[in-house]
């Protein structure tokens, strides 16, 4: 792809090559003018041709074959400016001729460079003045016809109108450009957001159960050791409770799978109930749960367990219009006290539920009980 520096057609390039072909063919009717009252001969004319009519070509050919074409483009504002002073010295200063060619050089340089421009434009304007000195002689010719005069007025204040003219819709392009910027920014902030929502459920999708909607093993495995780290470093215990369906299979193939995924959900329920801040509750498998209690010793650990179990056994589970009993059992495990690490701890509360369910079911049985037996 062609960039606007390899072409030569940088805004600013082009901008300047229409105002300067414009501008000069005003300053070629003005100086023109002054050459017809100065009754001129050719070699005038010839030159007056060659900078006003040609120049403005020639520089634009120039700086559209310059590497660096807004660069260029500045060195012909200064050449520009220097040639205007060989002009304004070879004439003898003529007053209407001298304050446009002046006044409208610093203009333009002023408006690309500021004030470093304003003071090359001075310099370089006076360097064309003292080098034509002493090609062409000191003369001092201010007057200019009235016809000049007016030409000049007419030329200078076209050149400011037009150059008002610009200002005025580079700004409306400013503004316009900024009103995009700012609708862009809008647009990608609002794309942000959505893709952070988006990023916030999927995050949540990968660590939930699709069924219940509690947290999933997944989920489990990456918080656990940091729960454990946590009540270790604060020195606290934390206990974990297995939960586990009694005869859920018996549900299922009494009443059908829809109506065991029915109960889960309710269960599910019930133990949501039942949790604290900064509990957590996973569905572990199929009809297993897992609770993580910080915080809880394991005697009130024991009968928020015995809470659970008997909430849930009294009440039934209403299903497709049936009314299903559900009873749970809990195997407790704690730590510090039954276990020091997170695999250890499920372990344990693992064995205290095959304790429970030895025993007879819809019971709670803390690890501290298997060990004693
Ligand atoms: P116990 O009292 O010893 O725990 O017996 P149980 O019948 O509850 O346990 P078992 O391990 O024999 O059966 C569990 C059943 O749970 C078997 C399996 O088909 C069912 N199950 C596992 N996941 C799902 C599920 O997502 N939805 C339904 N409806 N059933 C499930
Ligand atoms: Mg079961
Ligand atoms: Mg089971």
């Amino acid at each position: 792809m062609k960039t606007e520096k390899k072409t030569g057609r940088h805004w600013v390039v082009r901008m300047n090559y229409f105002n300067r072909t414009v501008s000069w063919v005003f300053a070629f009717v003005l100086l023109g003018s002054h050459l017809v009252d100065r009754a001129d001969g050719v070699m005038g004319w010839f030159w007056l041709v060659l900078q006003f009519l040609v120049y403005p070509h020639l520089v634009y050919l120039r700086t559209r074959l310059a590497s660096d074409p807004l660069q260029a483009e500045l060195q012909n504002l200064l050449l520009d400016s220097f040639l205007f002073g060989i002009w304004i010295s070879a004439l003898g200063f003529p007053l209407w001729i001298s304050f446009p060619l002046v006044i409208s050089t610093c203009i333009n340089l002023s408006a690309f460079r500021g004030l470093r421009g304003l003071l090359q434009a001075t310099a370089a304007l006076a360097a064309g003045v003292l080098l034509t000195i002493p090609v062409t002689g000191w003369h001092f010719q201010p007057d200019t016809s009235l016809i000049t005069s007016l030409l000049a007025i007419m030329s200078l204040s076209t050149y400011l109108t037009l150059f008002a003219f610009g200002a005025h819709k580079r700004t409306l392009k400013l503004h316009e450009v900024r009103l995009k910027l700012r609708q862009s920014e809008q647009a990608l902030h609002k794309q942000i957001a959505e893709i952070s929502f988006l990023q916030g459920q999927l995050t949540e999708q990968v660590n939930r159960d699709p069924l219940t909607g509690l947290f999933n093993r997944r989920y489990l495995d990456a918080t656990l050791d940091r729960e454990i780290a946590r009540c270790e470093r604060e020195q606290n215990p934390l206990c974990l409770m297995m939960v586990d369906i009694d005869h859920f299979k018996h549900i299922n193939d009494t009443y059908g799978h829809q109506a065991g995924d029915a109960v889960l959900v309710q269960v599910a329920k019930t133990l949501s109930d039942e949790l604290r801040a900064g509990d957590i509750a996973c569905r572990y498998g199929g009809e297993e749960f897992l609770l993580l209690m910080p915080n809880l010793t394991p005697a009130v650990a024991m009968e928020r367990a015995e809470e659970l179990r008997k909430k849930q056994a009294a009440s039934n589970i209403l299903v497709s219009g049936q009314q299903m009993a559900v009873r749970l059992s809990i195997g407790l495990a704690s730590l510090p006290s039954d276990a020091l690490t997170a695999h250890a701890l499920i372990r344990n509360a693992d064995a205290a539920l095959y304790q429970a369910k030895q025993q007879g079911r819809n019971r709670v049985v803390s690890f501290v009980q298997v060990t004693a037996t």
